[in-house]
């Protein structure tokens, strides 16, 4: 053994998705603290939300690795929810190294890849079941089951252990699309050792099990066997399983399919690309939906969240150009409320509503959804197969991981290390514990732009949004004489009957000459000096009328 092999360490570092549902970006290491060789599993994004207004994708910020991006082996993705692979187009071109999907992983990704002019970027596709050789990384990966077709766990070998990563998993025993989990093969790797588990806790604290996808089509069947009037039924497209069963039932009923939000047809062509959804009948065109009777129609839609440009908000909107619903109407949410998006979901809802539309949800329709991770028992299974001596719980926000870790020693796991982003775990050699803090922190995509957390531009756009913006306009001649102006505009500011908008604007363009008359000498020459002169002196006037501070631009013009 050399005096390098000696110091070798096997190492997690989660930069994303601990702490969180969602963003999940894993890595592990090998080697000599020094001189690590890293592989990525996973690369994906979380959403904005009202915090953040006009930023909707936020990606994991990959800082700390990409100064070490000639280190890193490979980029391994374990399913295509947006979550696990929706970053790896806008960070690809920062980490340069090479991808590995199952093939429904890899089509989505290569259409993300195409769309982001990144269509010469390879991705070794893997087969379902097959392994990767990545330095000392052995990665065998295990057909699990879950809400997207082909979700993969993964076996890491290496000299100092293995670790069973799971990615997002449930124990569906009759998932519709795909085969069972692969209980065989991870007790299997329980019988040669794992040294860790670093597993999924999005519903540690749902007892019971989450449920199958042939129960739903079961369901969704009865469900829709009995309706009148148009169908509508949201789901997420990429649960292809469910697509099918909604499909199917749609099918059973004498209704003909058709597909509505762009989501839909992307999943639809993803799914035929693997083999599934091919003993259909063909979809029918919007435009061919509009001749069919109401009874013979049901639009699978995008939307089940409230997400405001898709489908279904168009249609409870009345906006959408060829598919309407009214009274005498159904829509059927097969899905679930993903925590932050209950008030979109609750005005979408209300607004179908308010079309006179019949509603279906999983609450008062049980049945109609299952999820798509572990709950107790399935977790307590998984434990149960792979005996792990470390658990390391991830994919859930603090409460999660740390009622994972407690639930883990329960089991008689020996040890439990629940890691937040950017917190690096060393699982061997040694007690695991965490050995070092890197930086782990978030980009915003802001109007196509990736920018810090929190950027300047959205600090404004927060702050105009709440405050309203005042700009001031004033044309001077070279020597700081006022030729035209000042001129106040507004915008997100209110007047009333007493204080008309117009007068205060023109208090507010009086307050401005006087700051300009203020300035004295040289100052009178210098632009900026002005401008934040009559900024400032508006913003405290402002502030007199509204009790809130505006944004306060001036423009001086020189003539
Ligand atoms: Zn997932
Ligand atoms: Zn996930």
């Amino acid at each position: 053994m050399t005096k390098n092999q000696k110091d070798n360490e096997l190492v997690f570092l989660p930069l994303g998705g601990s702490n969180e549902i969602g963003m999940n970006f894993n890595l592990y290491g090998y080697g000599p603290p020094d001189d690590r060789k890293w592989i990525v599993v996973d690369l994906g994004v979380t959403f904005g939300d009202q915090t953040t207004p006009g930023v909707e994708i936020i990606l994991p910020d990959p800082e700390f690795i990409e100064d070490y991006a000639d280190d890193i082996l490979g980029i391994v993705l374990t399913h295509a929810h947006e979550d696990h692979i929706g970053a790896v187009a806008w960070l690809w071109p920062r980490l340069r190294a090479p991808l590995y999907a199952t093939p429904f992983t890899a089509f989505l990704l290569r259409e993300k890849l195409r769309e982001a002019g990144l269509e010469d970027v390879e991705i070794n596709e893997v087969d379902l079941g097959g392994s990767v050789q990545l330095g000392p990384f052995d990665i065998e990966l295990l057909t699990l089951t879950h809400s997207i077709p082909e979700p993969n766990g993964l076996a890491i070998k290496t000299p100092l252990g293995v670790v069973l990563h799971t990615g997002d998993w449930k124990i569906d025993p009759d998932p519709l699309l795909g085969e069972p989990t692969d209980s065989d093969a991870i007790r299997r790797l329980g019988d040669e050792g794992v040294l860790a588990m670093v597993c999924d806790s999005t519903n540690l604290f749902v007892d019971g099990v989450a449920g199958s996808e042939a129960d739903v089509r079961v369901a969704l069947n009865k469900l829709i066997a009995g309706l009148k009037g148009k169908v509508a039924v949201a789901c997420f497209a990429s649960n292809v399983a469910r697509m099918d069963s909604v499909i199917r039932a749609g099918q059973a009923a004498g209704r003909s399919v058709c597909l509505v939000g762009r989501s839909m047809h992307r999943m639809a062509a993803a799914a035929s690309s693997v083999g599934f959804l091919k003993d259909i009948e063909p979809f029918v065109t919007d435009a061919e939906a509009r001749h069919l009777n109401e009874d013979q129609i049901l639009y699978l839609c995008t939307g089940s969240q409230g997400e405001g440009r898709a489908a279904l908000s168009r249609i409870a909107e009345g906006t959408h150009p060829t598919v309407s619903l009214g009274a005498g109407d159904h829509c059927v949410f097969s899905s679930r409320v993903i925590p932050g998006n209950e008030i979109p979901i609750r005005n979408l809802q209300n607004k179908l509503s308010e079309r006179g539309v019949r509603l279906y949800t999983e609450r008062d329709h049980p049945g109609i959804h299952v999820s798509g991770h572990p709950c107790r028992d399935e977790l307590k299974e998984m434990y149960q197969w792979a005996r792990p001596q470390i658990a390391v719980p991830t994919h859930g926000e603090r409460r999660h991981l740390e009622e994972h870790a407690a639930f883990a020693k329960d089991l008689q796991i020996a040890q439990t290390v629940a890691p937040r982003n950017g917190d690096m775990v060393r699982l061997a050699p040694g007690r695991a514990q965490i050995v070092d803090e890197v930086p782990a922190g978030r980009l915003y995509v802001d109007g196509g732009m990736v920018t810090p957390e929190n950027g300047e531009a959205l600090k404004e756009r927060r702050h105009a949004a709440a405050n309203g913006v005042l700009m001031v306009s004033l044309a001077l001649d070279g020597r700081g004489r006022l030729v035209s102006g000042p001129q106040v505009r507004s915008l997100g500011l209110a007047g009333d009957a007493d204080d008309p908008l117009d007068e205060i604007l023109d208090e507010l363009a009086d307050e401005a000459e006087r700051a300009l008359k203020g300035v004295k000498g040289e100052a009178l020459e210098i632009d900026d000096a002005i401008e934040s002169a009559i900024s400032r002196a508006v913003k405290k006037a402002a502030q007199r009328v509204w009790e809130r501070r505006p944004v306060v631009e001036t423009t001086v013009l020189r003539l």
